[in-house]
Order: structure tokens, then sequence, then C-alpha cells
């Protein structure tokens, strides 16, 4: 099988993976959860005109002339309904939230106003005797107000609706539930959210030198690190793995516990996917009745990664199981955990943004690079007045975890490319956060 490239291989691999799915959750454990359907508006908010201020409800017509002198017929809270018509040379005491009176057609803020005695009043500003009855007995009855400024009919009114319309399409399937969706989705009453399924996914590490993690330390052996960083980056992306261990290089012990791992949605193997004489991994998935879709990418690190479907009608699954086989070194297993199985696990939960976002920066010294595959070099970022900054993160053997850990992200160096001249501008995949965005970065 030819070299894929990166692109190609990520092709291949979302052409195969589907959207999980749904399944009902409470709002209150929806948080990271998408939408598996359209939410729709279940009334007008704000439910009709009300003030954007404390304040008082006005004619707009009354203030051709300021100041302007009120009477102020009505104490009007947020969630009272006024009483009274405003007419000319009146106006209502109205909080922030409050329903607009009828005649009232602007708000003047209360710091634009000031108290004075009821004896300012010209006499026709006070109600009319038939309106008295309608006057609800809160104090103070009829006070007066000075109004000092002009304003547009309008001013501070917030309209019916405009937040938004009953009926209208206010969050998309494929929304991503964050603090302010959940906000939304509480203005609706969803109290209960159709979310996409989230993928069950297996982890299996490979090999005879391996020490587990509660394994009394031998100086021999390599500890077990790529499990747990595998781990936390299916944590990271909102799902919870399950560990199966360390299998052997024997191909009966790893036969068995990969069939263990191909009843999940996804199974992850660490190890053991190179061409040696005991790298089982490729041969026994595909006895098992995996087909492979690739199992070598033009990138560096990661070049023996492994790509494999089983399908659903086969080994008593009723879905399709996706293997991923990762290269055992640290620093690889993660780079292609972010190139290839982040995106698919994303595409399972229903993420309209599956690739992690990418900015660009300016690259702090030379860098040299073989044409032939394409290259992720761990870099720190900073800024200054000419934007962000990328630098290496130094030696970039792919058994240097540390280098992996402190990075604030992956410089991309196109295959094609014959090095980087200190200054030229990089994209430069972010690693930290959670921001991600619909399309891959680079071009190949
Ligand atoms: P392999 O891909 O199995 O040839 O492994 C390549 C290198 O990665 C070897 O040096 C292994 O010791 C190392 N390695 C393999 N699996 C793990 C693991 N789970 N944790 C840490 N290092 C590993
Ligand atoms: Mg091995």
């Amino acid at each position: 099988m030819e070299h894929l490239s990166v692109t190609d291989a990520q092709q291949r691999i979302l052409e195969s993976v589907k959207t999980l799915g749904a399944e009902p959750v409470r709002l209150e454990q929806s948080l990271g959860r998408v939408l598996a359907d359209d939410v729709y508006a279940n009334r007008d908010l704000p439910p009709y005109d009300v003030s954007a201020m404390d304040g008082y409800a006005v004619l707009s017509t009354d203030l051709a002339l300021v100041p302007a002198t009120l009477a102020v017929i009505e104490d009007i809270r947020a969630g009272d309904m006024p009483a009274r018509t405003v007419h000319a040379g009146q106006c209502a005491r109205i909080m922030t939230g409050a329903p607009l009176p009828a005649g009232a057609d602007a708000v003047i803020r209360v710091e634009d106003t000031q108290q004075v005695s009821a004896e300012a009043l010209p006499p026709n500003s006070l109600p009319q005797a038939g309106e008295r009855d309608a006057v609800s007995l809160r104090e103070p009855m009829f006070d007066a107000v000075q109004i000092n400024v002009a304003v547009k009919s309008g001013n501070d009114i917030r309209r019916q609706g405009e937040a938004m319309r009953n009926g209208d399409a206010v969050l998309a399937a494929g929304t991503e539930i964050t603090p302010g969706i959940s906000g939304i989705l509480a203005t609706v009453k969803s109290a209960q959210v159709r979310v996409h399924r989230r993928p069950r996914v297996a982890i299996l590490s490979t090999g005879n030198e391996l020490e587990d993690i509660d394994d009394p330390v031998d100086p021999d052996k390599i500890p077990n690190s790529n499990s747990y960083a595998l781990m936390a980056q299916v944590q990271a992306l909102g799902t919870e793995p399950d560990l199966l261990g360390i299998a052997r290089d024997d191909p009966d012990e790893l036969a068995e516990y990969l069939q263990r791992g191909l009843k999940f949605d996804v199974l992850l193997v660490s190890g053991g996917t190179s061409v040696g004489v005991h790298d089982y991994v490729r041969p026994i998935l595909e006895s098992l009745g995996v087909q492979m879709k690739f199992w070598r990418v033009a990138m560096k690190p990661g070049h023996p990664v492994a790509f494999g479907v089983l399908p659903g009608n086969a080994g008593g699954n009723s879905k399709d199981t996706f293997v991923f086989g990762l290269p055992g070194n640290p620093v690889s297993s993660m780079v292609c955990f972010e190139q290839f199985v982040s995106p698919a696990l994303r595409r399972m939960m229903g993420h309209a943004r599956i690739h992690r976002r990418s900015i660009s920066a300016r690259l702090t010294h030379n860098l040299k690079h073989q044409p032939g595959r394409t290259e992720f070099v761990r870099v720190t970022l900073a800024r200054d007045a000419g934007g962000y900054t990328a630098t290496s993160t130094g030696a970039q053997g792919s058994g240097m975890l540390l280098s992996m850990a402190r990075a604030d992200g992956l410089l991309v160096v196109p295959s094609d490319s014959a090095g980087l001249a200190e200054g030229s501008m990089v994209t430069v995949q972010l690693l930290d956060g959670t921001v991600f965005q619909e399309d891959p970065i680079f071009k190949e």
C-alpha cells in the first residue's frame, strides 16, 4: 500500500466514521454534548415591549421643550402589568424589564431626571376623575418628575421578540452545548435535550517491555505511559475510555485482547504496528475480520499508523468498530491521536468543528526538513508586536514525551518543504484549550 498523505489519511477515516445516534440527557448533565436536533423558540422574548432601564416611561412628544415636568401616574416593577394609559403630561415610573404602559413610546433613565414637588405640575397633567379608580393604591401616588433630556420615540425600549421570536430556530443540530447554549436551552424550557451518543473507546497497549502503573518498578522495563496519555486525550474530548491493560507480543494473547477491544465503538491499540517480526497487530486484526484502510502515513512522527473498520455484522457486533493502530513511541502516539483519532471521535459525537484550531505564527529560528513527509514540530508560542511567535521545544525525538507535554502546539511543516527560515510564517495547530475548527489546516 502506498504512503498516504496526512490529509488523505484523515479523509479515509472520515469517509468511514459516522455520527452516532441520539440519546436524551438532562440539561444539567449536558455540558460539552452536541445537540442532535434543531431547537426552536417557544415564546417571544421579551414577551412584550419592556423598559431597558430603570426610569420613566414617557411620550417622546412631551419632551419637545426640556426640562419638562410630568405627573407620575403609576409605578411599574418587573413582573407587574401596567394598569393605566400614559397621556400627554404624564409618565410612569418603570423598572428594567417591566412592560411599557400603553401610550408611552420611550423611556428616560432615572439619571436624566430629578424629583420635584407635585405642585410644579400643570393641573391637566393629573389623571382624570374617571381614571383615578384604575390606579393601584400603591404609594407614592402622584409624584412629579422633571425630565432633563429629550429622546426619540423608542428610546431604551426592548422590543417584543427582539431576543427571540416564537417559532424561530434558535439552535442548529450539531451545536456544542457551552454555558451560553445551556442558558438558551433553559430559556426555551428544554429540561431534557437530545444529544449525540458518545463513543465507547477502548485503549490497549502492547509490548513485552512494558510495565504498568501499579506494577513494581523494574529497571529493565519501560513504563506504560501511552495508555494514560491516550486516556487523557479521550477524556479531554468529553468521553470516558476503558483501559484494557497491556497485551504481550504473543499472537494468542494479542488476539484475545483485540477481540475484547473490538466490542467497543473505537479501539486504540498502541505499539506493535511496525513491520518488526513481533509486530502482530495488523495480521491479527485482519484475521479477526478488520478491514485495514491504511497502515502507513507520510508523516513524522507517526509513520507506522494504521486504521481499519470491523463491519457491524462481523464479530457479533451490531455497529462498526473503528480501530486505530498507533505507534508505540509516546510522542508519535499522541500526535497521531491529534491528527486521526480526535477528528474521528468528534465526528462520532456530532461536532461540526472536528479539527484543532490553528493559528499563524512567526518562526524564531531556522528549521531543517527533508521533503517527503509532513512533520509536526512541538513548539511553544509567545506574542510580540508582530503577533504570535513559535519556537521549537528542543530535541524532537519521538520518545521525548516531556517536549510534547510542554508544547503549546504542533507546527505543521508541509511535506514538500526543504526547510523553513527564521522569520517565516508557519501554521501551528493549538494543543491546549478546547477550540476546534471545521477545516483541516494544511494543504498537501
Ligand atoms: P512499537 O511501536 O511497539 O515498536 O514501540 C515503539 C517504542 O515505543 C518502543 O521503544 C516501545 O518501548 C515504546 N512504547 C510502546 N508502547 C508504549 C507504551 N504503552 N508506553 C510507553 N512507551 C511505549
Ligand atoms: Mg512493541
